[in-house]
């Protein structure tokens, strides 16, 4: 796979639907339309395209949505990628709600990694934030995750200044308490409303504060793996590990290896890429592995240096973070 800028890609995220059975304030608006069935990449199309990227360096897959866990049928897909030669990792990131039932399964097809989505354990906050009721279902999903055998079970909890403060401490303690990996990932402005402003970040660094503060002191870990976008924090005391996605205030494009594929076939190379190519066309119109290939080269090569969130060029994708695949 050519790299520019020194970063070869070997991490592909794959959006498996733009559904989702919440609405989370920071990720969708409450009424949206969802793309019809027709236009979702089916699994045999989604396994096509991941057998022509893996011989080109495509090692590592995350399943992701909207809620990845309304296709009922994902433990097939998983099986399916699973064995394809070269795809040594296959990871969900999921919001848990439909997890307790399926836990066990998508272990079994062979789904190695997985992510929960949860910014706080507070009922009355988990509505205001997802629109939905359903907190208890969550942490329901996580626990029987860790019980099929995921290790470790990652909580991902978006920070978001003037609403996720009071989160930071009950959820890191939960954390503690079950032996889950918590992660925190800067607000970014990929919402519906375009309510994203700087000003509303809860920097890392002042979740750490609040952490070293509040429960013990935490180190940076020495052996960070430096392609990871998370900065790994593990309490002095070995009660776990803290990690941050900090893509506002540390931002890692330098070293971003990854690609994306939206629901409805697009092949993005940035989160907050203007552009996109169409897959799912040269897929249906019968293109050759060859032109596929080409065309993953070349959105590698079209790969903007990084994100300019800080500065006054960035402009918000249309796509909305659930069409994209988080
Ligand atoms: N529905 C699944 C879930 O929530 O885990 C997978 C898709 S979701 C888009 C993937 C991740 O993106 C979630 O952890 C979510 O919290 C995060 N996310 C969504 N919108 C975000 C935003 N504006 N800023 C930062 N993270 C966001
Ligand atoms: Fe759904 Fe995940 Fe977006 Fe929340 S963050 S609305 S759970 S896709």
């Amino acid at each position: 796979m050519p790299s520019l800028f020194g970063r070869p890609h070997n991490n592909l995220r794959i959006s498996v639907t733009d559904r989702c059975n919440i609405r989370c304030v920071y990720c969708m608006p409450e009424q949206v339309a969802f793309l019809p069935r027709a236009q979702l990449l089916n699994f045999e199309e989604i396994e096509r395209f991941v057998r022509v990227s893996a011989p080109m360096g495509i090692d590592k897959i995350r399943l992701t949505g909207g809620e990845p866990l309304v296709r009922r049928d994902l433990p097939i897909l998983i099986a399916k990628l699973a064995a394809i030669p070269g795809i040594r990792d296959i990871g969900l990131t999921t919001n848990g709600l439909l997890l307790a039932s399926a836990a066990r399964r998508l272990r079994d097809a062979g789904l190695e990694r997985i992510n929960v989505s949860l910014d706080t354990l507070d009922p009355e906050r988990f509505e205001t934030l997802t629109r939905r009721t359903g907190v208890e279902q969550v942490i329901e999903g996580i626990l029987a995750a860790k019980e099929a055998g995921f290790n470790p079970v990652k909580v991902n909890a978006v920070a978001i200044r003037g609403t996720t403060e009071e989160d930071v401490v009950p959820l890191a303690l939960f954390c503690r308490r079950h032996g889950l990996e918590l992660r925190f990932i800067e607000y970014m402005p990929l919402d519906a409303g375009h309510q994203w402003e700087r000003a509303k970040v809860l920097f890392a660094a002042e979740i750490l504060e609040i952490l070293a503060r509040e429960i013990g002191p935490l180190s940076p870990r020495p052996d960070q793996d430096p392609q990871a976008p998370a900065l790994d924090y593990p309490y002095d005391d070995g009660g776990g590990t803290v990690g941050f996605i900090a893509s506002v205030s540390r931002p890692f494009c330098m070293s971003c290896n990854r690609l994306r594929l939206t629901a409805d076939g697009k092949l993005r190379n940035c989160l907050f890429a203007l552009e996109e190519t169409d897959v799912r066309a040269l897929i249906r119109g019968g293109a050759s592995d060859e032109a596929i290939a080409r065309a993953i080269r070349e959105s590698v090569a079209s790969k903007w240096e990084g994100h300019e969130i800080n500065t006054a060029r960035f402009i918000q994708p249309e796509r909305l973070m659930h069409s994209i695949g988080g």
